[in-house]
């Protein structure tokens, strides 16, 4: 029987606990880290006590966190694993896994298959030899299913993959930095880090000789057809000070992310993370408010519905988690995840009010995530009702706009046509016209360039561009005033953020902690 996304997060929180490990509550997605815009990985409530600034209250934990990640939107419904939202699964070492070895490592050896252990354990080759355990025991991931990659100079984390765990060589692969070696920014804790990665190669590619599903040098972990990263394991022994020396950490740690979306998808043999059934009822409400059949929807509807099933959820935790819209920070983030479901419903076809609706289904699928949203439900439901009414004013604003350059284009295209002859080019609607409709009326260009191309109006992409740039050098140079890593530096930050930034705006202080 397929394992439900609900169960997914229970077999990995009750495996470490099992284990010693306290369960803790996820965080807000509001961090206490000033340095921070949202909770953007499950580490992120640990940091202080990883950077020695506080005392650990347990020596190991496990968290199944909401997460919110702005740099990966423009995968959302693109790629079929990247969410704003999601929750992370981890299992946390403060310094710990050292002394009570051997006790545990007779728990392992009488539960896990794999060949015989060194008699000496420390914290990475016990956090190597849970991740195997969980994947193959727990999850029940064929081991020949499972790839792992390393950072390049972690000869240590290869030794152990491939003589202790036992996974061939030809499936273990060397990264260099950008993949396997984790920093919290350009100072603070850091260490190499191993991801493990599912093989969906079918079964009957899989045992045939098939060059292309080999596992070959040729072979790459980058290819996201057949492979999907879903657990990363950090160790964390480094700490990088403003000069960027490399010191140990006082105590080594462990500190894991799961995504629990991806292992749903793969353990219910879906073709994406939309289609679990964490995800999906939001997905099909959606679309049968458009008068759609999911399964039988060309592409492009597809993808919005996608992009609503991920945005809804991100907008329902952050507004239980305190945030309001707003044209600052995080409520910010939230403004234009909503606006953007919005804007896909009108694209999709849905009249009227239709963002509570949908919140609805995301809010009774939360239980297992985050209980206190049930109870924010009445709020949350009336803010997305306002902030959609609000933003259905705005379009219809930017709609009268957008009809007088449209005229204008169409005139000046026709007149251009009839003289030059040449010209093979029919109207088309400026840049900056394009521009000024995003940015002053916060008009989403996919809107503007579906009904100009209704009307029979190219858009001028490169001039759309052209202005966007101007606006973003604009802003970034505010931007470089601010120190990131300063104490207070989140209200700087929000308000040097200008009202019409993009979400690449965001990108310098999401990734300070993404892998
Ligand atoms: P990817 O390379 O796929 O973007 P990542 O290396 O950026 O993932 P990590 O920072 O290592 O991700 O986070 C730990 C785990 O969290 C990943 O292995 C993955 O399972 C999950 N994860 C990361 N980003 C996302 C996302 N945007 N949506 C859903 N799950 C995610
Ligand atoms: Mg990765
Ligand atoms: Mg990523
Ligand atoms: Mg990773």
């Amino acid at each position: 029987p397929k394992m439900s996304g609900p169960e997914v997060r229970q077999a990995f929180l009750s495996f470490f606990q099992g284990r010693g490990h306290t369960k803790l509550p996820s965080s807000s997605l509001v961090p206490e880290d000033p340095t921070v815009l949202l909770t953007i990985a499950g580490m992120l409530q640990f940091k202080p006590v990883f950077l020695g600034q506080a005392p650990r209250k347990v020596a190991r934990a496990t968290t199944s966190q909401k997460c919110v990640r702005t740099n990966d939107i423009d995968n959302v419904g693109a790629t079929a694993r990247h969410h704003t939202f999601f929750e992370m699964l981890g299992n946390f070492s403060f310094g710990d896994y050292f002394k009570k070895e051997a006790i545990m490592w007779a728990w392992e050896l009488s539960t896990v298959v794999y060949g015989l252990p060194p008699d000496h354990l420390d914290n990475a080759q016990i956090a190597i030899m849970w991740a195997w355990e969980l994947s193959t025991v727990v999850y029940g991931l064929p081991p020949e299913r499972v790839w792992v990659s390393v950072y390049e100079e972690d000869e240590e984390a290869l030794a152990l993959w491939r003589d202790v765990v036992g996974v061939d060589p030809s499936r273990i692969r060397k990264m260099g930095a950008a993949d396997n070696f984790w920093a919290s920014g350009p100072t603070g804790p850091c260490g190499p880090c191993s991801e493990l990665h599912h093989d969906f190669t079918p079964v009957e590619l899989y045992y045939d000789f098939h060059p292309e599903r080999g596992t070959g040098p040729e072979v790459t972990l980058e290819d996201d057809s057949r492979f999907i990263e879903f657990y990363n394991l950090v160790f964390m022994e480094l700490n990088r000070d403003a000069a960027g020396t490399l010191t140990p950490l006082a105590a080594k740690n462990i500190d894991t992310g799961m995504g629990l979306e991806r292992m749903a998808q793969i353990l219910q043999g879906v073709p994406n993370n939309y289609e679990t059934d964490l995800i999906f009822p939001i997905v099909a409400k959606a679309a049968e408010l458009a008068g759609l059949d999911y399964a039988a929807a060309p592409p492009a509807a597809q993808t919005a519905l996608k992009v609503i099933g991920d945005h809804v959820r991100a907008v329902v935790y952050l507004l239980s988690d305190g945030v309001l819209p707003s044209n600052v920070g995080r409520g910010y983030v939230l403004r234009r995840l909503l606006r953007r479901v919005i804007m896909k419903g009108r694209l999709l076809g849905i009249q009227g009010e239709f963002t509570p609706a949908v919140a609805q289904v995301a809010i009774a699928l939360s239980g297992d995530c985050d209980p206190a949203v049930a109870g924010n439900a009445g709020r949350i439901i009336a803010e997305m009702a306002r902030e959609e009414a609000l933003f259905s004013a705005t379009l219809s604003k930017g709609q009268k706009q957008l009809d007088d350059m449209l005229a204008r284009a169409l005139a000046a295209g026709s007149s251009s046509s009839s003289d030059g002859g040449s010209s093979s080019s029919g109207p088309v609607l400026a840049g900056a016209d394009a521009f000024l409709l995003y940015d002053s009326f916060g008009f989403p260009l996919e809107l503007t360039r579906e009904l100009a191309e209704a009307a029979g109006v190219a858009l001028d992409d490169p001039g759309f561009e052209a202005a966007m740039a101007a606006q973003r050098a604009r802003s970034s140079a505010s931007r470089e005033a601010v120190d990131l890593t300063a104490d207070g530096g989140l209200s700087q930050l929000a308000a040097a953020l200008p009202a019409g930034t993009s979400f690449e705006g965001y990108g310098a202080s999401d990734l300070v902690l993404a892998g």
